[in-house]
């Protein structure tokens, strides 16, 4: 079978490498404690950091819309696929963003993927952090648009890309909080020179949303500047706890993208039980839930401290580098024998040799949990 060789070649490859990757299957639903072969983890691996998955409330906006609109939604937004709920769900984001207007996605990946291939053509410029998310590195392989990538989370390297393309047209986009590092991008500056140079200031507030700020509103909110970025990018399937994309903006770049971004138009909507999820998600986006997020990642960085560990996060992702994919897979696998589940995120998720081990925190994790994880992680990360 020749025609196949290469695959099975290149798995062998990914084997020995200690690349290779393989599914869990969970058994529960997902929430700060998980069955996997039948045994109880805590979980700290998710990005439901609000722990809404398995809300009550949430399960309950869920039936109802599933009895009301059934289950699939049967057509494109722009055929049969809008119900009353994608179109609150819209309303919703974004007053709740304070923006004129929201359009919602399949996905995050896809509304990265369709917007920023959407609002960007040939002769413009596309500048991009150079740690940005997956999904926006396609959306800028699928864009007609010249790619610059700069040095992560750098504005001094982003300032002198940018004085070289002055009467350009185009676009800087960053991840607000970066999904493997989860250090927050210096809005403030990005912001600045992207109005200064004529370009769409573009945000991905996938791990931002219901984390940053004191409403969770996101990066935006964190420091203190609502309103400043032309267009902000987020998911539904982080902290709000169901799945799509969305963009919240102005009018007129919304009403561009319904006509635009081919990956809104050529596929099929949420189903509306997803969408209503959602509407319950963010309306669960409290300030009490925020403020505990925010308490657990203050306890627990500070106990990885205590031991020496020199880990500093504002968000609710905390990873803990330890270079080696094989030492990453080892703590994770021992980790797991202790009852608590981390992933190790290795290449090409990340760099080769900055494997890490990717702890996430919900607001329900207990101190006990807590304690218990800092604990392990000083026994076998030191
Ligand atoms: C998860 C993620 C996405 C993709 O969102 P999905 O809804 O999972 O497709 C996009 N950007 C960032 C930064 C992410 O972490």
């Amino acid at each position: 079978m020749d025609k196949i060789k290469r695959y099975s070649d290149e798995i062998k490859n990914m084997k020995d490498e200690n690349l290779y990757r393989t599914l869990n299957v969970i058994e529960s639903a997902q929430s700060s404690h998980i069955t996997v072969d039948g045994k109880d983890y805590v979980l700290f691996a998710s990005n439901s950091y609000l722990d809404l998955c398995n809300d009550d409330y949430v399960k309950e906006c869920a039936r109802r819309a599933l009895d009301t609109y059934g289950a699939g939604s049967g057509g494109s937004r722009l055929t049969t696929g809008t119900t009353s709920v994608h179109d609150e769900l819209e309303k919703k984001l974004a007053s709740f963003k304070k923006r004129e207007g929201a359009i919602v996605f399949n996905t995050g990946y896809m509304a990265n993927v369709g917007v920023i291939s959407a609002l960007t053509s040939e002769g413009d410029v596309i500048f991009s952090d150079e740690l940005n998310h997956a999904s926006i590195i396609d959306g800028c392989r699928m864009s007609k648009a010249e790619l610059v990538i700069y040095r992560h989370n750098d504005m001094e390297d982003l300032e002198e890309k940018l004085s070289g393309y002055t009467g350009r047209k185009g676009m800087v986009v960053s991840d607000g909080v970066f999904s493997m590092d989860g250090d927050i991008v210096n809005l403030p500056k990005l912001a600045e020179l992207a109005d200064r140079y004529g370009m769409l200031s573009m945000i991905d507030e996938a791990h931002a949303t219901g984390v940053l700020g004191a409403n969770g509103l996101g990066t935006e909110e964190y420091y203190g500047m609502e309103g400043s970025v032309d267009v902000l990018m987020g998911t539904l399937s982080k902290a709000v706890g169901s799945e799509g994309g969305f963009v919240c903006a102005d009018n007129t770049i919304v009403e561009y993208l319904r006509n635009k971004a081919r990956s809104f138009i050529f596929s099929t909507s949420i189903s509306p039980a997803t969408a209503a999820v959602a509407i319950a998600g963010i309306e669960c986006i409290t300030r009490d839930r925020v403020a505990a997020l925010r308490e657990n990642i203050r306890y627990f960085c500070d106990r990885l401290n205590e031991s020496g560990l020199d880990v500093q996060s504002d968000t609710a992702i905390i990873p803990v580098i330890v270079g080696d994919e094989k030492k990453a897979l080892d703590v994770s696998a021992k980790l797991k024998e202790h009852g608590y589940y981390v992933s190790a995120i290795r290449y090409p998720t990340v760099k080769k040799n900055s494997a890490r081990l990717r702890i996430t925190l919900m607001s329900s994790h207990t101190k006990e949990e807590l304690d218990g994880l800092a604990d392990l992680i000083r026994r076998y990360c030191l």
